[in-house]
């Protein structure tokens, strides 16, 4: 039986290997079944009389067994709208959180032999939508800060300067004596003090102790409540030594998976989604039930609203600078 008020369990609230995964989720009714326990953990109650009980209609449905009424137990998830077989979206779901680094569109449209590409590069996307949810804490403790460049080559540019490459913040926080905890990351406009200083008032807690390189951008972190720590790479005296080895790792590993599993394909526009994803993995990284990250997908799916394939395709203009995304976040 699912329980969402305890730790979930392989074997008994996720299945635990593809064997399992086949044989939990043979039928529609099972998938729905799955999906009905998550979205309403402490049990069915139907909006129209309260009753708790009902049954699981072939349509995606349940029926109040006093009332009648009928409640779809899809609608207001990113399954919403769906003309393809819940099954198919566990498979999905499935093939995304099994592998270590996630899957590609065209990886997705072969193995689910799904019609188009544009299909299996929405349900990524959809799917990216889960990810994250909108209420995670902050970070805390000791945390690295720095910022990367993502995107295209540019000849000429140097330094801080950028025309095209997207601007991702980056924050992850510092184990002693050794080891990274969690990140948090986000594209920034700019590298200006002001759009430094509200990702880290984003990401990270007040009180943290706040680790950056010398740029300017970080100095008002003091006056927002932070403990700021100045890194110079210098005073180390090895040349070979990193001087925020969190940061310098997230983000060598972030342009590798865009690389290789996305094939640099990535536009602007999007990349936040993509980072979202990113992030979702790395944080479960030492998970060793990959059926923990599906678990916790089928469970953030049918609480995130549905987005539609225009919505996802032509984001506002103004998504470049995190505002559509920002607003769905905490809507
Ligand atoms: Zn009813």
């Amino acid at each position: 039986m699912v329980n969402t008020n305890r730790h979930p369990v392989g074997s008994q609230d996720y299945p635990r290997t593809m064997q399992e995964f086949d044989s939990w989720f043979a039928s529609e009714a099972a998938c729905l079944d799955f999906l009905i326990r998550l979205r309403w953990p402490d049990g069915f109650r139907c909006p129209a009389c309260d009753n708790q009980k009902g049954w699981a209609t072939t349509r995606g449905n349940i029926r109040c067994s006093k009332c009648q009424r009928q409640t779809s137990a899809i609608a207001g998830t990113i399954f919403e709208g769906t003309r393809k077989p819940l099954r198919t979206w566990f498979q999905a779901m499935w093939y995304v959180t099994s592998q270590k680094f996630g899957g590609s569109a065209l990886g997705l449209k072969r193995v689910l032999g799904l019609g188009s590409y544009q299909t299996a590069w929405a349900w990524l996307h959809k799917m990216r939508r889960a990810m994250v949810r909108p209420d995670r804490d902050r970070l805390n403790g000791r945390v690295e800060v720095d910022e990367t460049y993502v995107g295209g080559k540019e000849k000429g540019v140097h330094g801080r300067q950028t025309e095209r490459k997207a601007i991702v913040a980056i924050a992850i926080e510092i184990h002693s004596p050794m080891g990274f905890g969690r990140v948090r990351m986000r594209q920034v406009p700019d590298v200006s003090s002001d759009s430094l200083t509200e990702f880290v008032k984003y990401a990270v807690e007040p009180g943290a102790v706040i680790l950056t390189d010398g740029w300017t951008g970080y100095n008002d972190l003091q006056q927002e409540g932070y403990t700021h720590e100045v890194v110079l790479l210098s005073a180390k005296g090895d040349p070979a030594h990193v001087a925020l080895p969190g940061v310098h790792r997230v983000a060598a590993l972030l342009k590798r998976w865009l690389l290789g599993t996305h094939q640099g394909a990535v536009s602007t526009k999007h990349l936040c989604y993509y980072l979202d994803e990113f992030t979702f993995r790395f944080n479960r990284r030492s998970s060793r039930a990959r059926g923990l990250l599906f678990y916790r997908l089928c469970q953030q799916a049918v609480q995130v609203g549905p987005s539609y394939y225009a919505q996802i395709v032509k984001p506002k203009k103004s998504l470049h600078h995190n505002i559509q995304y920002l607003r769905e976040r905490s809507g």
